[in-house]
Formats: structure tokens, C-alpha cells, sequence
């Protein structure tokens, strides 16, 4: 799985200032069924650390505060 270099351009963005990470919440991360999204210990934030993704949104619709926006492709929809 490719490592995401670029995090403004993957598919999985977090609001760092909605996400509360740093209060012990990991639940995109633990909800994720590719395991590609993670916690950044340094920032207290989750971010997408592989560029992979299924779009099955659990991440999105779990997050207690709406900070997880997930990006579906156009020909998805
Ligand atoms: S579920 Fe939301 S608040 Fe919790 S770690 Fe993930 S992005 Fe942050
Ligand atoms: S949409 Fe699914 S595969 Fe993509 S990051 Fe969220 S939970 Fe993981």
C-alpha cells in the first residue's frame, strides 16, 4: 500500500480542529477496515497515512465530531 506523501491530496481529510484525537478518540482509525488512516501522536490528530481507499464512508459517519470528510471520486457516485 502506498505510503500518502502528499496528505492534502488523498482522498481522507481531517479537520484538525474538529478532531479530538488528542483526547484519546480513535475511532476512524479502529473503524477502517484497510487500516490507512492513523493518529499523529505529535499533532493529537488522525490523518490518512496510506493512499488507499474503499469509500465504504464508516469513517466519515462514525467520527463523534464530523471532523473525518471523505472525498469520493466523481465516477463513484
Ligand atoms: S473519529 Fe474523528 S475525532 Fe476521532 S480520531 Fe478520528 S477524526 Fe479524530
Ligand atoms: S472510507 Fe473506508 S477505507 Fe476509506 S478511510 Fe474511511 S473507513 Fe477507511
Amino acid at each position: 500500500m502506498p505510503v500518502a506523501t502528499q496528505r492534502s491530496s488523498v482522498p481522507v481529510s481531517v479537520d484538525a480542529e474538529k478532531c479530538i484525537a488528542h483526547k484519546g478518540c480513535t475511532v476512524c482509525v479502529d473503524v477502517c477496515p484497510l487500516d490507512v488512516l492513523a493518529i499523529d501522536l505529535s499533532k493529537g490528530t488522525a490523518y490518512m497515512k496510506f493512499d488507499e481507499c474503499w469509500y465504504c464512508m464508516p469513517c466519515e459517519q462514525d467520527c463523534p465530531t464530523g471532523a473525518v470528510h471523505v472525498d469520493i471520486p466523481y465516477l463513484l457516485r
